[in-house]
């Protein structure tokens, strides 16, 4: 059975400061899961990124990871996912985690997860897709960039419609609700045992 919906999220490689980020990173994994979701991401075993597929397999998601070649050994490839792609490049790996997803969730994390969300974002703007993008802002980690952002748009260097492309929440149930719904699937719990 083909699971209700199919997220790509990017985070962290790392674990950050706060354990408020390991928390959402669980919390994510977990509601994917526990809605028989399937969570696409960068197959690594490191930092948020591996927490959040580990609690979506722990909650009977599906995870489908996906790591260039060269990667395998320094982000530690993950056998834990349900379906690991090795890809020859970091655009390959790019190209198939947006086509495999219905919507595009960014937590805490690096500079690789912030071109990931700018990379998906100015795709959108371009009417490369029409896939909806979130912005998990836990513990106003994102505060700085949102700020630096409406200094963009008061600059006329971006459209203020562009802002409302993404979708910014610090909690990540509401958020991953509202993506997956925008996406035009059923964000429904799933009934064991019916
Ligand atoms: P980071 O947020 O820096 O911890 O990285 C998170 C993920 O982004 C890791 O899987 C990195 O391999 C990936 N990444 C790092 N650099 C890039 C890049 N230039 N393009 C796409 N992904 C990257």
């Amino acid at each position: 059975m083909s699971p209700p919906f199919s997220v790509c999220v990017y985070c962290g490689s790392r674990e950050g400061s706060d354990s408020r980020y390991a928390e959402a990173a669980v919390a994510t994994g977990q509601w994917i899961g526990s809605r028989g979701g399937q969570l696409v991401y960068g197959g690594g075993r490191n930092g948020l990124m591996g927490m959040v597929a580990n609690a979506t397999v722990a909650a009977g998601g599906r995870v489908v990871g996906i790591i260039p070649r060269a990667l395998v050994d320094r982000e530690m490839a993950n056998e834990a996912c349900t379906e690991l792609l090795v890809v020859e490049t970091m655009h390959e790996r790019k190209r198939l985690m947006a086509e495999r997803s219905d919507a595009f969730l960014a937590m805490p994390g690096g500079i690789g997860t912030f071109e990931e969300l700018f990379e998906v974002w100015t795709w959108r703007q371009l009417g490369y897709h029409d896939k909806p993008i979130g912005l998990l802002n836990v513990a106003g980690y994102y505060d700085p960039l949102l700020a630096f952002l409406r200094t963009g748009v008061q600059a006329q260097f971006m459209g203020d419609w562009l802002m409302d492309l993404l979708s910014v929440d610090s909690e990540p149930a509401p958020l991953l609700r509202t993506l997956v719904e925008s996406a035009g699937m059923s964000a429904a719990p799933r009934l064991d045992g019916l």
